[in-house]
């Protein structure tokens, strides 16, 4: 039995004070929450406070982001022993706009796999086709290199903790959801992938998640999928009300 993950990401969106606002309406009400795990994603600068917020709760925390070295002269960058100081325990990890906006290759992404696993960081990794993609019928051929590029030189003791986050690009931030059919046979081929890669029962175990314009109205929908173990969900987990709303609404 897996057991569904809502994740929360915030990209770069609200400020030290506006992440304490948001926790003190939302923890509350996520308290009597225990059929999901919770994650929040926040903004570097606000993970020290949103950590310290979340240990006493049953809420854990990611990184949106690492570098693949532990440190060093990498101006901008913040590593996963960074992030594991602070008190996350989750990074997200290839993210399409890290893809898009970063120029971030599957070479690149395995590094940061490679990383998080070093440092106990459980990665969430995002693979996703581009509209043009989907069109052209090559989605699954997409997803299928995705998965091989970033998680080929791993053994399946390593990727125990891993979820993946099933992301199609066209429906991120657009108002597309996939369907609910789409997004079950996406995740079906994911864990065909997985088990072929990892094996087949880390594949049966791997949490796999969808992303892009998950709503309170559609969120119950998608997630009942049965290869569907939760979301990741970027603009409705921004509103307190919206994102408990996404949480205890899918709720079995
Ligand atoms: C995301 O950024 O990962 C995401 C899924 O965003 P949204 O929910 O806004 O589409």
């Amino acid at each position: 039995m897996r057991m569904p993950v809502i994740a929360a990401n915030w990209k770069m969106y609200k400020t030290i004070d506006e992440a304490n606002t948001f926790l003190s309406e939302f923890v509350p009400r996520v308290s009597n929450v225990s059929y999901a795990e919770i994650i929040i994603s926040p903004p570097f600068l606000a993970l020290p406070t949103v950590c310290k917020t979340c240990q006493s709760t049953r809420i854990s925390v990611a990184g949106q982001n690492i570098h693949w070295a532990s440190d060093g002269a990498s101006t901008g960058e913040i590593s996963a022993k960074m992030l594991r100081a602070v008190g996350a325990n989750h990074v997200i990890i290839g993210h399409s706009e890290r893809r898009r906006l970063f120029g971030e290759s599957d070479g690149v992404i395995a590094k940061k796999v490679r990383a998080a696993i070093g440092e106990n960081l459980k990665p969430i990794l995002c693979i996703g086709e581009t509209l043009e993609e989907q069109e052209s019928g090559k989605a699954l051929e997409v997803l299928q290199r995705q998965l091989e590029n970033s998680l080929t030189s791993f053994t399946s003791a390593e990727l125990t903790n891993l979820v993946v986050a099933y992301e199609p690009i066209w429906a991120i931030g657009t108002g597309h959801t996939a369907t609910p059919d789409h997004a079950q046979s996406a995740h079906a081929y994911i864990r065909e992938c997985l088990s072929i890669l990892v094996g087949v029962q880390t594949s049966a175990e791997c949490r796999i998640i969808y992303g892009g314009s998950v709503k309170p109205v559609n969120a119950k929908e998608i997630l009942s999928q049965p290869d569907v173990d939760g979301a990741l969900v970027g603009g409705a987990s921004l509103n307190p009300e919206s994102f408990e709303e996404i949480i205890t609404g899918t709720q079995p």
